[in-house]
């Protein structure tokens, strides 16, 4: 099958720091992988050099085929991703926040319409559509921005430290959307924490540190791949 998703080789230095060391990996359709790492591994490095802020100094990422340095524009428009700052506008409404970005991707106004009453109404968001942001709990605020992340049918959603700030209800509820996107529809969604329990459950473990793979896998390869015991434990002792 083809990969959704390549990242090969990529080397990014600030300085004589370096954040990502040659970083290479591949993703598959239909899953949803957490990217685990201890603050300063290198995550938040590749989420922007993956949402094409700034370039790598060495290596490429391929995105449903379409090279980020070659075909850019391309590349870029079969990605979503959840900020982890919230980034809606809060005096707007639920469906013009989402019409914006619709137009931002040259939606034609029927389907995004369409697509935004549906995707609001199996997120329990089909009575806020209305009103301004400013209104919706912390919770909904992220789905609405879900919602927006996958308006123009992407093939890899990325995820930067989503709960951050959610509380247990809303971050469950906010995995179980995720994963009912990944089953239904096949989607590819890379999910960047620091929080073990959010790998739980997840298709597949990727942990970062120094900016380098130390391993990858489905939850429990990963925890024997560590050292053993529980993946928290395996986690904390190798990234210590
Ligand atoms: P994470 O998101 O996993 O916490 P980062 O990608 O933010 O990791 O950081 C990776 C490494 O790069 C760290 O050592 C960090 O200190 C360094 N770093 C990140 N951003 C900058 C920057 N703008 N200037 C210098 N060093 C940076």
């Amino acid at each position: 099958m083809t990969a959704r998703a390549a990242v090969r080789g990529l080397v990014k230095r600030y300085g004589e720091r370096v954040a990502l060391a040659g970083l290479s990996f591949t993703l598959e359709p239909g899953q949803r992988v957490v990217l685990l790492g201890p603050n300063g591994a290198g995550k938040s490095t590749l989420f922007q050099v993956l949402t094409g802020l700034f370039a790598a100094d060495e290596g490429d990422v391929e995105v449903a085929g379409h090279s980020l340095r070659r075909a850019p524009a391309r590349a870029l428009a079969e990605i979503g991703v959840v900020f982890q700052q919230m980034s809606l506008d809060l005096d707007l409404s639920v469906r013009r926040n989402l019409r914006f970005h619709a137009a931002l991707h040259g939606l034609p106004s029927r389907l995004a319409d369409a697509r935004i009453a549906e995707d609001c109404a199996a997120r329990g968001l089909g009575a806020d559509l209305e009103r301004p942001v400013r209104e919706l709990s912390g919770g909904n605020r992220r789905k609405v921005e879900l919602v927006r992340a996958l308006l123009h049918r992407p093939a890899l959603l990325l995820m930067d430290e989503p709960t951050v700030g959610l509380d247990p209800k809303s971050r469950r509820e906010l995995l179980t959307a995720i994963d009912a996107d990944v089953r239904t529809r096949g989607s590819t969604v890379l999910w960047a924490t620091h929080l073990v329990e959010e790998a739980d459950g997840a298709d597949r473990v990727l942990v970062l540190h120094r900016g380098r793979l130390l391993a990858d896998g489905p939850p429990p390869a990963v925890s024997s791949a560590l050292g053993g015991g529980s993946l928290e434990d395996a986690f904390l002792a190798a990234t210590a």
